[in-house]
C-alpha cells in the first residue's frame, strides 16, 4: 500500500504578519513546515509539499494554488502512485507520529479518517450579528489535520472547494470516521499561536 503525505504549505498567512509565507516562518529554530515533514516522513513512503510558486525547487515540491483546495489538488496530481494519502497542514507543527498512525489505523472500512477534537465552547450560527441557531454542542467536533483518505476517493472528490478535504469526500457520499485528536495540534494562525507553539516545541 503506497502511502503519500500531502502538505499544503502555500498559504500567505497574512494574519501572522510575518515577512515570509506562514509555513516558512521560523519556529523553534526551523521553518514551521519542517516540523510536520519530519513526522510525516516517518509514516509515509513519500511526502509532496505544495509551496508558493517562487519556492518550487527540489522534487516533491509542487506549486500551490490560490486556495488550499487547489494546493491539495496540485500535490495529489504529483502522486499518481498513491493508494492512501495523508493530508496535513504545514500550519499544525505539533502533530505527532502517533496521531497520524491512529488516523491510518481508523481508515479500515472507511473512505477517510480525520483528527478532530470535541468543541468546548457553545457554537452559534450568526448572520448580520444576530444568532440564527445554536447547534447541539454534544455533537460538534472541530476538524484538524491529519486527514487520511483512500486516494481514489479524494481524487474523485477534489474538484470542488472547501476548507477541509473531508467535506469534499463527504459531499460525494464518502464515509469519514473521526479520530480524537490532541489539543496541542492547533492551527498556528496568529502571532500568539506562534508563541504558544514555540513554548510547546522547545
Ligand atoms: O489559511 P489556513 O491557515 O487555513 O491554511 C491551512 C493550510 O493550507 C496552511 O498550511 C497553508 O499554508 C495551506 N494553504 C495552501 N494554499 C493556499 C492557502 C493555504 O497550501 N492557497
Amino acid at each position: 500500500m503506497s502511502v503519500v503525505g500531502i502538505v499544503p504549505a502555500a498559504g500567505a498567512g497574512e494574519r501572522l504578519g510575518a515577512d515570509v509565507p506562514k509555513a516558512f516562518a521560523v519556529l523553534g529554530g526551523r521553518p514551521m513546515v519542517e516540523w510536520s515533514l519530519e513526522v510525516l516522513r516517518e509514516v509515509c513512503d513519500r511526502v509532496v509539499v505544495a509551496v508558493p510558486e517562487d519556492r518550487v525547487e527540489p522534487p516533491d515540491l509542487v506549486a500551490g494554488g490560490t486556495t488550499r483546495s487547489e494546493s491539495v489538488r496540485n500535490a495529489l496530481r504529483a502522486a499518481p502512485e498513491a493508494e492512501v494519502v495523508v493530508v496535513h497542514d504545514a500550519a499544525r507543527p505539533l502533530v505527532t507520529v502517533e496521531l497520524v498512525q491512529r488516523c491510518l489505523d481508523a481508515l479500515a472500512g472507511y473512505d477517510g479518517a480525520i483528527a478532530a477534537v470535541p468543541v468546548t465552547d457553545t457554537v452559534k450560527e450568526v448572520e448580520d450579528g444576530e444568532v440564527l441557531r445554536t447547534p447541539d454542542r454534544g455533537r460538534l467536533w472541530a476538524a484538524q489535520t491529519p486527514q487520511v483518505f483512500r486516494a481514489d476517493a479524494l481524487r474523485r472528490a477534489s474538484s470542488a472547494e472547501a476548507t477541509d478535504d473531508a467535506s469534499l469526500v463527504e459531499a460525494i457520499g464518502g464515509r469519514v470516521r473521526v479520530v480524537e485528536g490532541i489539543p496541542e495540534n492547533f492551527k498556528v494562525t496568529s502571532p500568539l499561536d506562534m508563541r504558544i507553539a514555540e513554548m510547546l516545541l522547545c
